[in-house]
């Protein structure tokens, strides 16, 4: 089943519902949403965009990326939204690997990409997009479940991008689970774009779509805390997704301006470890407004989820929760600490053109993680690192996120991020990398009170800001080179 039909079907039921607004300024309803991506279908087929070709969209949060999805969707083609933070070299790469025979760019990211990459780009904010986005539109084309609709590149903290070859049944599978585990939808909701489109935001826009909800994208089409509780507030049921690092921006910014983020239904918080000061902070701040995630592009934004009354009633908050409807999970071999494994609609079924990636990645038809993790008897799955992160010191397992979870209790660091240095003696050393104030001494006390002894670290390096990926990950290769 093609995705655009749930937009097709909107039209119909939510015809002058608002659909797309830029800012609090509509642009377009349910009716006008779907004949504009209708017509952008047609446009790209005359342009000879055929099934399963690949088409580009490298922008800023717009409404113009969601004309984009459901245009390049109906046509039958396949998406690939690239972070507007990359380089244009970095993008034109992605072009180059996927094979897109046209880019769809905003202004400002136009020019740069046409002289990086060798494809047409079409400027979205141009008359030129305009044009394309009317006359006469087209029905979707019929697509099956296994059918390509978004090449997801993986945010490469290691190596070059990979890409994720997500179906219309793997979008659909994850959009239908979001009601039944993540938090319920109604026409009066508006998604809220704060993080980048081209990534798990992107991803639920589909269930929105479905339920003829709006879609409100702040006009900076970045991540600005203030824009997004002024917006949340003029709108007054908004849900978004962050990263735990906006998270953190936002509760900072919501309590400079005593803003309690009356316009927020719900934060849907993941993509990295939230740290457990961290979300009680919020929560003490926000109310009840949390959903906790687990995913990866390789199962987008859908492995495990902890419930809005979980997160509020302070249950297991260190956890990402328990598996959501649609996935089965299991820790390698059974054990009740290690590799995180996942099977289910959905899985990915591979990398875009790496039989490498793919074969390492999937085994007897489980997705391995990479993540690992301690599954308990109710089922709650405790992520304690990425497996190239876990430090080996002295023989023994050191989980990073362990030692980071202590440290960040101390009222003096704001930031922390623990690696592993290789060592002689001990095979590795724990290194903590800290943004605050506090000195070595008063931590390495506070780590004698608060945790054994060999998991203190040995050294701390004081920095003024951690290394992070355009989505906010701290990049723990960095931090190695450094040391290094
Ligand atoms: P990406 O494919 O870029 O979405 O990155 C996925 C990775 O982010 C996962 O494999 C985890 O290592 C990490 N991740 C995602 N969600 C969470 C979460 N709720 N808590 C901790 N780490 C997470």
């Amino acid at each position: 089943m093609n995705l655009a039909l749930w937009l097709q079907r909107s039209a119909l039921r939510y015809a002058t519902r608002p659909a797309l607004l830029r800012g609090a300024e509509p642009v377009a309803d349910y009716a006008a949403f779907w004949r504009q991506a209708s017509c952008l279908a047609a446009a790209l087929q005359a342009r000879g965009v055929g099934t399963g070709d690949r088409v580009a969209i490298f922008a800023k949060n717009c409404p113009e990326f969601l004309i984009a999805f459901y245009g390049i969707w109906a046509a039958g083609a396949v998406a690939v939204p690239i972070n507007a933070k990359l380089h244009a070299k970095e993008a034109a790469w992605i072009i180059g690997n996927s094979g897109a025979s046209l880019g769809l760019c905003s202004s400002a990211l136009a020019g740069v990409l046409a002289s990086a990459a060798e494809v047409p780009i079409v400027d979205m904010e141009s008359a030129e997009f305009q044009a394309m986005c009317q006359g006469e539109g087209l029905a979707p084309v019929e697509r099956a479940e296994d059918d390509l609709c978004w090449l997801f590149y993986t945010s490469g903290t290691t190596g070059r991008p990979k890409g994720v070859r997500i179906t219309h049944g793997m979008v659909r599978a994850a959009s239908l689970a979001y009601p039944v585990d993540v938090d319920e939808v109604s026409p009066e909701d508006a998604a809220l774009y704060a993080a980048p489109m081209s990534h798990g935001a992107g991803l639920y826009a589909a269930i929105h779509v479905l339920r003829g909800a709006a879609h409100l994208v702040p006009a900076s089409g970045a991540f600005d805390p203030a824009e997004v509780l002024e917006l949340a507030a003029g709108q007054g049921q908004a849900s978004m997704f962050l990263a735990p690092t906006m998270v953190r921006r936002l509760l900072d910014a919501a309590k400079a301006a005593g803003d309690k983020g009356s316009g927020i239904k719900t934060i849907v918080y993941g993509g990295g470890p939230m740290y457990v000061s961290d979300i009680t902070e919020a929560l003490d701040w926000f109310g009840p407004k949390f959903v906790q995630i687990y995913g990866q592009g390789e199962c987008p934004m859908c492995i495990t989820a902890l419930s809005r009354e979980e997160v509020a009633g302070r249950v297991q908050l260190g956890s990402v929760g328990r598996a959501q409807s649609v996935v089965e999970l299991a820790i390698k071999g059974g054990a009740e600490t290690g590799e995180i494994m996942v099977r289910g609609a959905p899985v990915m079924q591979g990398y875009w053109e790496n039989p490498e990636a793919t074969e390492k990645a999937l085994q007897n038809g489980w997705l391995m993680t990479g993540d690992v993790g301690r599954l308990d008897a109710e089922g709650y799955l405790t992520l304690v690192d990425r497996s190239k992160d876990l430090i080996i010191s002295g023989g023994t397992n050191i989980y990073p996120r362990e030692v980071e979870e202590v440290l960040l209790q101390h009222p003096d660091i704001q930031e922390v991020s623990v690696i592993g240095r290789p060592s002689a003696e001990w095979g590795e050393d724990v290194v903590a990398f800290v943004v605050g104030r506090a000195d070595a001494a008063a931590l390495n006390a506070f780590c004698l009170d608060n945790m054994a002894r060999f998991k203190r670290p040995k050294d701390y390096v004081f920095v003024p800001e951690l290394p992070k990926n355009n989505y906010g990950k701290v990049l723990k290769t960095e931090l190695r080179k450094r040391l290094s």
